[in-house]
């Protein structure tokens, strides 16, 4: 079977993860302060706070941005369950922009649309988290934009992204938003095993993400009171948790970083070539847009004529691995038993219907690649 994702670990990967087992500092450590700063330096962010998944980096940067009970926060349905369960952890309420039906990304005008009638009966949101699905830009500037006239912060989700541009900016520069966060799992662009960062330009932003992700306990005098302590000392400041990547993670990070530009370049080559094998078959195609550089996580087509299902497992049948990205989070139990209800977000529940996901990564070879595209005319004609 060829899965729809697979990491690659190198020689060098394991070079550089051995030698960090057999040191003293295992947890996190120098090793991982190392990846913090190549991941910062590589996206031109001030700060990188790296923790153990996305999901504790997209929990804690709406604490940081002080999301609470009472706060609204919104996303996109056509995401993993994370980006929207993160507000939910600081016990505020989620609600959903619909998506654009080219892009597949949060739409503009549904945001405007939403905005506006919050803002008549008080109930804008504090955060928006805007969802580079793919690793396809959202419409930064626009939505940068709108934080101005309504007031609310910008959380990115760039779990699909990094290595990828906005305009001519990295994803992670953080100039229309305040925090941007980047996955680490093995079916993303660069792996640590689990892992996630959380990038900010904002020194306070920075200093509540690092104290959050260890306790809320801080070791630092400035924040002492009265005499002075031994070295033993430390105070809880406030309540965090233990979300820390491990020395052993961080170094893998750091190698496979090296690789970060050949993996992108890599899978927007077979991007366009199934682009290409693909354009005259019944499906809509991912759209890319010249003006960006698409991380390319993912290579979605939306089936024009046939039955998702049974293309599903027709060529399931034929060895190729293919996954579905993503069930509109609105619809799941879980937010249902919230009050959404299929028929809430139109776009994102006629995208799911025709959407499948077929294998993209890095080590996929070009004769790989043809037997997907041969199995896709056969099945499709
Ligand atoms: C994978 C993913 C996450 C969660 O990342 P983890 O590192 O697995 O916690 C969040 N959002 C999106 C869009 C993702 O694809």
């Amino acid at each position: 079977m060829i899965p729809y994702g697979k990491q690659e670990v190198t020689e060098d990967d394991v070079t550089a993860v051995a030698r960090v087992l057999v040191s003293d500092l295992i947890a996190q450590g120098p090793q991982v302060e190392a990846f913090e700063r190549a991941v910062a330096a590589r996206v031109g962010a001030r700060h990188g706070v790296a923790m153990n998944s996305a999901t504790s980096a997209l929990h804690v940067a709406c604490l940081a941005l002080g999301v609470g009970p009472g706060d609204i926060v919104w996303t996109s349905p056509i995401t993993f369950v994370a980006s929207a369960n993160a507000a939910l952890y600081c016990g505020a309420q989620v609600d959903f922009i619909d998506i654009d039906p080219k892009r597949w990304t949060m739409s503009v005008a549904a945001l405007e649309a939403k905005l506006e009638a919050a803002s008549q009966t008080g109930t804008l949101p504090k955060v928006v988290i805007p969802v580079h699905f793919m690793g396809e830009p959202c419409d930064m500037a626009s939505i940068g934009a709108l934080s101005q006239r309504y007031g609310f912060r910008v959380i990115e989700d760039a779990a699909h992204a990094i290595g990828g541009r906005y305009g001519n900016k990295p994803i992670g520069a953080g100039d229309h938003a305040d925090i941007t966060v980047f996955s680490f799992h093995p079916v993303k662009v660069i792996t640590t095993g689990e892992g996630g960062m959380a990038m900010t330009n904002d020194d306070t932003l920075a200093h509540r993400l690092r104290s959050l992700r260890s306790h809320g306990i801080t070791r630092e005098g400035s924040e002492m009171e009265g005499e002075c302590h031994g070295l033993w000392y430390y105070q809880q400041l406030s309540l965090g948790f233990n979300y820390r990547m491990t020395d052993i993670q961080g170094a893998l990070g750091l190698s496979q970083l090296a690789r970060l530009d050949e993996y992108v370049a890599r899978r927007h080559a077979l991007a366009d070539r199934y682009d290409a094998a693909l354009s005259r078959l019944p499906l809509d195609l991912p759209y890319r847009d010249p003006k960006h550089y698409s991380g390319v996580h993912l290579y979605v087509v939306r089936l024009k004529r046939h039955s998702r299902r049974e293309v599903y497992d027709a060529l399931r049948a034929r060895g190729i691995g293919l996954n579905v990205h993503y069930i509109p989070v609105h619809t799941q139990p879980y937010y249902r038993k919230l009050g959404f209800k299929a028929g809430d977000f139109p776009a994102s529940e006629a995208y799911y219907q025709e959407a499948l996901t077929l294998p993209l990564y890095p080590t996929l070879s070009e004769a790989e690649q043809d037997q997907v595209v041969a199995a896709f005319h056969k099945v499709l004609s």
